[in-house]
């Protein structure tokens, strides 16, 4: 596999990428200014039919990078006023298809497309199927095929084996989020997707990370694709606190944040539904208000609770990592880790839901001593390392945690006597306490 490497990270304007007027007006409207460092390098090789592969997070305009091509692709052939669902003569054609993880990606992201395309006079029809919902209402728009399809791998098959879509003139493949579509489980669907789609066609793949899995997709995927690997528009903005706290104290100190600042649109993510319920009970007690939001609420409690939290209407959303990524939550002032995720990858995810598009953004991890391994693993893998702070009246006792420490550190064998001296490690003793979920509300 060849690959370029495109280097430019500015251009003066969206219409030096070649982007057509309806499109240009649409981004002024939007009061895009300038196109971000992916849009840049990458709009120009996908309009040009490039394959491409880009590491790139939620936060640094990808779904302008993706969607943005696809409709002036799909507005060109579709002519100025046919619309190309109705010329096609097979019904249930899809023309581009994105595939996403999650329910509300897919709304999400169809939403952005169906914006993006304001001005081009209802030409193209966009789509969105996803899971938890009636089916039926999906039939019935997919009628007469659809230009634009954003799916979520499950439920798409289930209407391909109801034959309300067929993928056989896929033109442009997106697989939006690759490593979390993988991570969810959804390995045997992309492979079951994949092949029904037509040999020949455009494929763009992002991921925010590039697992074995994801190394090997893009192998069987892509044909001589751009590379492009960018960093989160706005990562710059983002600040990154970690407090120790003493053990059984965390609530206590999360409330007191919550109060002392004001903070208003938190985030705070726990491992566990349940705790998500225990959480916001205990913060109620302590006369906060908080919803929550988890994968054992019905779609529509999900959706209501999540217009409610964008709108600012709730001062704190305590959620599982289902809301650790993709979702565009304006302006989030504030993601507390407060229990830590499992993967030192979830932990760059979490924390990029705050300091969206410019804003200045504020990720504060609470760890107390069973934490403090952990804390260290994702500080390694993610190259970061930060200083340890305290808050009065909630110190963590440094001897416990040393003592704690010490006694799950990692044992060093005795080193061998031969040419290459090995250093090899034991598993940690207590490796796996940030395995149990947590331990705490
Ligand atoms: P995404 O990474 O696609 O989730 O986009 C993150 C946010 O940035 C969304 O709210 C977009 O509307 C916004 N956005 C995307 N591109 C630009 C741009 N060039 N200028 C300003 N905002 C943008």
């Amino acid at each position: 596999m060849t690959t370029d490497t495109t280097t430019a990270t500015t251009a003066a304007s969206f219409t030096e990428l070649g982007l057509i007027p309806p499109l240009l007006a649409r981004l002024t409207e939007l009061n895009y200014q300038q196109p971000t460092p992916i849009q840049t390098q990458a709009i120009p090789s996908v309009l040009a039919g490039r394959d491409l592969i880009a590491g790139a997070n939620t936060g640094s305009g990808k779904t302008a990078t993706f969607a943005l091509p696809l409709l002036q692709q799909l507005s060109k052939q579709a002519g100025a006023e046919n619309n190309l669902a109705s010329k096609n003569s097979n019904g249930n054609f899809v023309a581009g298809l994105v595939l996403v993880p999650t329910r509300e990606l897919a709304k999400q992201v169809a939403d952005s497309i169906k914006s993006y395309a304001a001005h081009l006079n209802g030409v193209i029809k966009t789509v969105a199927v996803f899971g938890g919902v009636s089916a039926n209402t999906q039939m019935l728009a997919l009628r007469g095929g659809t230009d634009i399809l954003v799916a979520t791998p499950g439920r798409l098959l289930d209407l391909i084996s109801s034959n309300a879509i067929k993928l056989d003139q896929v033109k442009t493949l997106v697989l939006d989020e690759a490593d979390r579509m993988l991570s969810l489980g959804f390995t045997e669907e992309l492979s079951a997707l994949l092949a029904l789609l037509p040999k020949q066609k455009q494929t763009l793949l992002f991921s925010a990370t590039f697992p074995e899995k994801v190394q090997f997709l893009t192998q069987q995927l892509l044909s001589d694709p751009v590379e492009i690997q960018v960093q989160s528009a706005d990562s710059s903005t983002l600040v990154q606190r970690v407090f120790t706290v003493e053990k059984g104290k965390k609530t206590a100190l999360l409330a007191h944040l919550i109060k002392r600042h004001q903070w208003q649109q938190t985030l705070v993510f726990v491992n566990a539904k349940n705790n998500c319920e225990h959480l916001a009970e205990k913060l109620g007690k302590r006369g906060i208000n908080a919803e929550v939001f988890h994968g054992d609420q019905g779609q529509g409690a999900r959706t209501r609770v999540l217009a409610a939290f964008k709108a600012g209407e709730i001062d704190v959303l305590i959620a599982t990592d289902i809301a650790a990524r993709g979702l565009d939550i304006e302006k989030l002032p504030v993601v507390i880790n407060f229990n830590l995720p499992r993967s030192p990858a979830d932990y760059m995810h979490r924390i990029g839901r705050s300091g969206r598009a410019g804003e200045v953004g504020l990720a504060i991890s609470l760890i107390d001593y069973e934490d403090y391994h952990h804390f260290g693993v994702i500080e390694k893998k993610n190259k970061i390392r930060l200083e340890r702070e305290q808050v009065e009246g909630f110190e963590a006792d440094e001897q416990i945690g040393e003592a704690y420490l010490a006694a799950t550190k990692p044992v060093a064998k005795p080193e061998g006597t031969g040419k290459k001296k090995k250093r090899r490690n034991k598993a940690p003793v207590g490796a796996d306490i940030w395995l149990r979920g947590s331990e705490e509300p």
